[in-house]
């Protein structure tokens, strides 16, 4: 037999399954002399017994004896968990098609052709050999990532129950809270009314103080009931008109819109997949923050729509005084404001509920800006609806 030498064979035990003895010897001797280890069995039977009892990197696999034959032996070992993963190679004298087939079928990895030529032998223990360590590998990969996923799976699971417990709490808590609250307001607004001026001037003040404490604590509970209801009191998605949407937003900023002679208009709007009720809370936001943040100019607000890739993107934009840029990200959080009560009023709760509403959407939600030219607000609902 001709050699070649294998670069990976060193500790890999090969067995060798064949009837007649002196096939064995030849085969054996030669793996051995090219640093595999060899086991031999005489016949099918006593190939399955060695198999499950060295365990062999590879099998070579006579397919011609008496009694098992190689295909029934091969069937069997593929049969059983501890021997189905071993290669098997057959070596067979028949040039048949249809017995390579049969190989194949019964779970073969590849065939070399007696006579044997001992390099090819060898050249095709070592692909095998190769392509299994490969196998074997992804296997593991594979189990880790099937583990990875299932640890994240538990704590994305984890993180949603105390998320809906979390949004629960603050519902409840904000919801009690209002009750005593508009009592309290209304009984120091009562007293602000009677007294003022019979009292001194010190405890005018003071009132005035705890008015405007009570109406503020009122403002932020009803924003954290809103957010907290984006959650919990979400309604099935429908058609949704967004120029009838805007309307209503419009209509609720009336006072607003008055005060500080603001225009707000809007391109063709489309109809989406939404719930009706939280696409208003968005649009309110949004035009709220426009009039609200207005620079020297009267307010300018426009509305546009147009279809990007699979979503709508919608803009809101305004003349107002604009973010510099360090802040487009921070803005969107729970509580984050950039200005003091005393210039701008407002809880900082606006953008966190516009974009708990997008994401609930499954779209996405930013700004764009710079000092001088206003703001850009921008989100995405996708053209086919989400399924909330
Ligand atoms: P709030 O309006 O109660 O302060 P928001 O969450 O709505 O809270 O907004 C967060 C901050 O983002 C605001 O305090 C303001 O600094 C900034 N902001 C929001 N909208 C605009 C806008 N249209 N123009 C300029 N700044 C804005």
């Amino acid at each position: 037999m001709r050699s070649l030498e294998v670069p990976e064979s060193r500790t890999k035990t090969v067995l060798i399954v064949d009837d007649i003895p002196s096939n064995l010897e030849v085969v054996g001797r030669h793996l051995e002399s090219h640093g595999y280890r060899a086991v031999v069995a005489q016949g099918g039977e006593e190939g399955i017994e060695r198999a499950e009892l060295v365990r062999p990197n590879l099998i070579l696999l006579d397919v011609l004896m008496p009694g098992v034959d190689g295909f029934e032996t091969c069937r069997r070992l593929k049969a059983r968990d501890s021997t189905r993963d071993i290669p098997v190679i057959f070596m067979s004298a028949l040039t048949d098609t249809a017995d390579k087939i049969m190989g194949f079928e019964v779970g073969a990895v590849d065939y070399v052709t007696k006579p044997l030529d001992g390099a090819e032998v060898l050249a095709r223990i070592g692909t095998q050999l190769t392509l299994d360590a490969l196998r074997q590998q992804l296997q593991q990969q594979n189990a880790r990532l099937q583990q990875e996923i299932v640890a994240r799976e538990q704590i994305q699971l984890a993180l949603q129950r105390s998320n809906t417990e979390l949004e629960q709490l603050a519902y409840v808590a904000s919801h009690d809270m209002q009750e005593p609250l508009r009592m309290v307001a209304s009984y120091l607004q009562l007293v602000a009314e009677r007294y003022r001026g019979k009292l001194d001037a010190d405890a005018d003040e003071f009132i005035g103080f705890a008015v405007d404490g009570a109406k503020r604590m009122q403002t932020l509970i009803n924003d954290l009931l809103a957010y907290s209801r984006v959650g919990t009191k979400a309604r099935p998605f429908a058609p949704t008109d967004c120029a009838a949407v805007v309307a209503t937003a419009i209509t609720d900023l009336r006072v607003a819109i008055n005060e500080t002679g603001a225009s707000i208009t809007h391109g063709p709007l489309p109809v989406v997949m939404a719930d009706a009720a939280q696409l208003a809370h968005l649009f309110q936001n949004l035009l709220g923050n426009a009039i609200k943040f207005r620079g020297a100019e009267r307010p300018r607000v426009r509305i546009e729509a147009e279809p990007v890739g699979a979503d709508w993107c919608f803009a809101v934009r305004d003349n107002g005084i604009g973010i510099a840029p360090e802040y487009f990200e921070r803005i969107f959080v729970l509580f984050q404001r950039l200005h003091g009560r005393r210039e701008y009023p407002g809880t900082g709760i606006g953008l966190a509920l516009c974009k708990k509403i997008v994401e609930r959407h499954g779209g996405r939600i930013w700004v764009e800006s710079s000092r001088s030219a206003g703001s850009v607000f921008r989100f995405t609902i996708p053209l086919r609806g989400h399924e909330g």
